[in-house]
């Protein structure tokens, strides 16, 4: 009977080369896809798998992931990014489908020491030690250097096949995909494709876990949206930058799961839409809408605004407003 293996493939250089890898000793792959609230490249993901000729199942992180997020027991990355928890997490649900499927390995792309907040040696001991996968999760591109795993050493995996790549350079990496027959076009930018790494985008996170206490997912998906402001430390504004963003705010805001307090839209001008969250008093309604001003293109004499609050619509004028000045960017 052949070996069969559950590979996680985000689509980058690594994971490729990973299952590539494997199949070069005909062993049978299938790829498992992780989706969270966070990342994106899930066409890089299909194009890769489709390269590979492999099925792929997309895996939606689930509420209990967020809980990662928010409390991570080995801490963050540079960002707001939780790495060593999330791979756990990611391991463990690869470690239940390569059981329910009868496969006998999961394989991932790490490379040891390319990563600082995740692939150092200790970290890929923690991580396959909490995900339950002790002695059956294969890193291929790093075997050599890490002990056997159990199907190397039950002969199903040849571990001489497999490579020791460590550190950051993608040289060898490279190497290797051609020596595999990939054009120079088929050999994907080094990328996480995960907002939580992102510096600018890190501040939200934390500033939502600080002084919001009840978030939700809607309010971490909010968080990828437009230009963020505190106003008080019970009021945050949120304002669309584009036209795009204008919608995604007005459908983020008439969700079931919403928790938008206040909607302004321009009424008699063109402007953003501003969607503020938390307690709503007329100084953050007079600081909304004064917000929404100072983003508007030549707003005539005598501005209104749509005022959508608690299931009502009204006309309000609006003014400028020290505060929209002083507001904190997040
Ligand atoms: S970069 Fe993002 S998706 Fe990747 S392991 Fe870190 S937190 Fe998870």
């Amino acid at each position: 009977m052949s070996t069969r293996a559950v590979a996680l493939l985000s689509g980058g250089l690594d994971s490729i080369l990973a299952v590539r890898t494997l199949q070069q000793q005909g062993i049978e792959v299938e790829a498992l896809n992780f989706r969270t609230l966070f990342t994106c490249c899930q066409d890089q993901a299909s194009q890769a798998a489709r390269r590979l000729g492999i099925t792929l199942t997309a895996l939606h992180a689930e509420d209990e992931y967020l809980q990662r997020v928010r409390r991570p027991q080995f801490g963050y990355g540079r960002g707001a990014n939780p790495c060593v928890d999330c791979r756990i997490y990611m391991f463990q649900r690869a470690s239940e489908y390569m059981r329910q499927v009868g496969a006998s390995l999961v394989v991932s792309g790490e490379v040891l020491g390319q990563r600082p907040n995740s692939q150092k040696r200790r970290d890929l001991r923690v991580i396959e030690w909490h995900s339950g996968l002790q002695g059956r999760l294969l890193r291929p591109l790093s075997a050599k250097l890490l002990p056997p795993t159990l199907p190397e050493q039950e002969g199903q995996v040849d571990r001489e096949q497999l490579h020791a790549f460590s550190g950051r350079s993608r040289k060898g990496l490279i190497a290797l995909a051609q020596r595999f027959g990939f054009a120079a076009d088929e050999i994907p930018s080094p990328s996480t494709g995960c907002a939580l790494t992102e510096k600018t985008f890190a501040p939200r996170v934390f500033d939502l876990l600080k002084m919001d206490k009840k978030n939700t997912p809607w309010d971490f998906e909010l968080l990828k949206v437009g230009r963020h402001l505190r106003l008080t430390s019970a009021t945050k504004a949120v304002i669309g930058r584009r036209a795009d963003e204008n919608q995604l705010l007005e459908y983020l805001a008439g969700r079931p799961d919403s928790r938008a307090a206040a909607v302004l839209q321009p009424a008699n001008f063109a402007g953003p839409t501003v969607l503020l969250v938390g307690t709503v008093d007329d100084l953050a309604l007079e600081t909304a809408g004064a917000l929404l001003l100072r983003f508007a293109k030549d707003p005539p004499p005598g501005p209104q605004v749509l005022l959508r609050r608690d299931g009502r619509q009204s006309l309000r004028p609006v003014d400028h407003h020290p505060a929209a000045e002083t507001a904190e960017t997040l």
